[in-house]
């Protein structure tokens, strides 16, 4: 392969030859060759989608790379860049459009090892990407900091994942999503070329690398803004039906003397199945999951009068062997389900916030039995508005497509799941700055997760 000739997804694997060369290089970083084990890693929850099932599975790496801090990876992406195997970062896991799945083989880069606090100061955190998110909360709640926002995958994912992979979570209700300014405070990367460099990227320019699914640069360090850490209520409420969960909840989100970090109207019969939540979900009652700070839960209250009834009042503890209440909200809703239905799937939608209510409406009676809502009240360029992960009964990819095309008809914007390209899943869960432009600068042969983001030619 000539040196400077792009690498064509559909067709370019390292040969055995090239993988051979590169472990030499590679030294004594550990590796993992078992085929099994790098099929295995290889997956995230892609499965989530039929459409991605069948388009990514037995997709895999050829190895797994372990780097043990920032020297490693600079080695691992020179010698990737000088023998031109592709390389995927693979943190926890959880993401769920395929966007760690190795689409030309190569190198999977398990950064979980560089999980180390370098500081904490009121207010801020800075920590290796591959620190996993429920431990940088136990890290920094003993001094009353927390961080703003986390996906319900908290458990399992990195902070590195979540700002590479995802968008928002339990938070982005006071916070808004990873996209909105001054939620990712600075960002260092190593580059992909033959002598890597490693960059740091402070303030606006940090939006390079969010939700780029690993195409950008290798992210080795974050600056992240946090929280005031509140003693958390869980609450269930159980309402009469789906409409009065959304009009209760609409109104908490905008009852700004309410400390929440979570408000999700979920219609029945999702709650059936709840498994072990299910006591708290009264047959036939559509319910709305909260976190609501200690102090403001007496507000709640009054707020909530005799509309609905409070079935759980709780501490939350999601401290190891506990499910917290959150692991029922955002996409751990539509796992609940898959759970013991497998022919469900789901969509992103994002509600206009000055017509919240009506759309809502018209999405519930547009499809009743065939697309079940779940909301999420969530902040979005300053506006008050509703993220929807409803659960769709699927019957094909011609009907799911429909499904897409009559809510956007209907203002209703969907982030599809069902791809694994940047540009075709994202929308607008992304920021508006040249990720484009920064990956020819970064990655110019485009070795990053090949073929993820779509609009990028590599340099000739
Ligand atoms: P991975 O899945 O390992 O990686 C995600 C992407 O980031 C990949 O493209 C990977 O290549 C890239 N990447 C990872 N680390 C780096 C790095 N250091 N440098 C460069 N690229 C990197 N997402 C939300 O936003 N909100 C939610 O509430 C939410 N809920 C979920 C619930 C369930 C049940 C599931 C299955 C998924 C959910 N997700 C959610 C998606 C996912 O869990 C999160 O985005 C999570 O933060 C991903 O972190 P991870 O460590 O598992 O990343």
């Amino acid at each position: 392969m000539n040196d400077l000739a792009p690498l064509d997804v559909t067709s370019d694997r390292p040969s055995a030859d090239t993988l051979r060369s590169l472990i030499v290089d590679l030294g004594d970083i550990p590796i993992v060759t078992d085929s099994t084990i790098v099929r295995r890693r290889s997956r995230d929850f892609f499965w989530y989608s039929p459409i991605l099932n069948d388009q990514l599975n037995g997709k895999s790496a050829d190895l797994i790379v372990a780097p043990r801090d920032e020297a490693d990876v600079v080695r691992v992406a020179a010698a990737c860049a000088r023998h031109r195997v592709p390389l995927t970062v693979r943190a926890g896991g959880t993401g769920n459009y395929g966007q760690a799945v190795p689409l030309a083989g190569g190198v999977l880069l398990d950064i979980t090892a560089l999980d180390t606090i370098e500081w904490i100061k009121p207010g801020q955190i800075r920590v290796g990407a591959g620190a996993k998110m429920n431990a940088i909360d136990a890290a920094t709640q003993p001094m009353g900091y927390e961080l703003r926002m986390h996906p319900s995958t908290k458990r399992t994912a990195t902070i590195g994942g979540f700002v590479a992979g995802g968008s928002g979570g339990i938070g982005s209700i006071t916070y808004g999503g990873l996209r909105e300014r001054g939620n990712i405070l600075a960002a260092r990367i190593v580059t992909m070329e033959p002598e890597p460099r490693i960059i740091e990227l402070r303030g606006d320019a940090a939006q390079k690398i969010n939700r780029a699914y690993g195409t950008t640069g290798i992210i080795t360090a974050l600056e992240m803004p946090l929280a005031p850490a509140w003693p958390w209520i869980d609450v269930v409420v159980a309402f009469d039906d789906f409409t009065a969960a959304v009009e209760f909840g609409h109104a908490a989100a905008l009852a700004d003397g309410i400390v929440k970090k979570l408000l999700a109207p979920i219609t029945w019969p999702l709650p059936s199945y709840f498994g072990a939540l299910k006591s708290c979900c009264p047959e036939g009652k559509s319910i709305l999951i909260a976190m609501i700070a200690e102090p403001s839960l007496e507000s709640f209250r009054d707020l909530l009068g005799g509309r609905g009834t409070m079935t759980l009042e709780t501490p939350t503890d999601d401290g190891p062997g506990k499910v917290p209440l959150y692991e029922y909200t955002w996409n751990h809703t539509t796992l609940q389900v898959l759970k013991s239905d497998r022919t469900v799937t789901y969509l992103q939608c994002l509600y206009p916030h000055d017509r919240l209510p009506q759309k809502v409406e018209e999405m519930r009676t547009m499809f009743p039995r065939e697309v079940l809502q779940h909301l999420e009240f969530i902040r979005f360029n300053g506006q008050v508005t509703c993220s929807g992960l409803p659960v769709v009964r699927y019957s094909s990819p011609e009907r799911l497509n429909e499904i897409i095309r009559l809510h956007e008809a209907h203002e209703v914007y969907i982030a599809n799941p069902h791809v694994y390209t940047v540009e075709d899943g994202s929308r607008y869960k992304r920021v508006d700055v040249d990720q484009l432009g920064f990956k020819h600068e970064v990655d110019p042969c485009g070795l990053l997760n090949p073929g993820k983001m779509r609009s990028f030619i590599p340099e000739r």
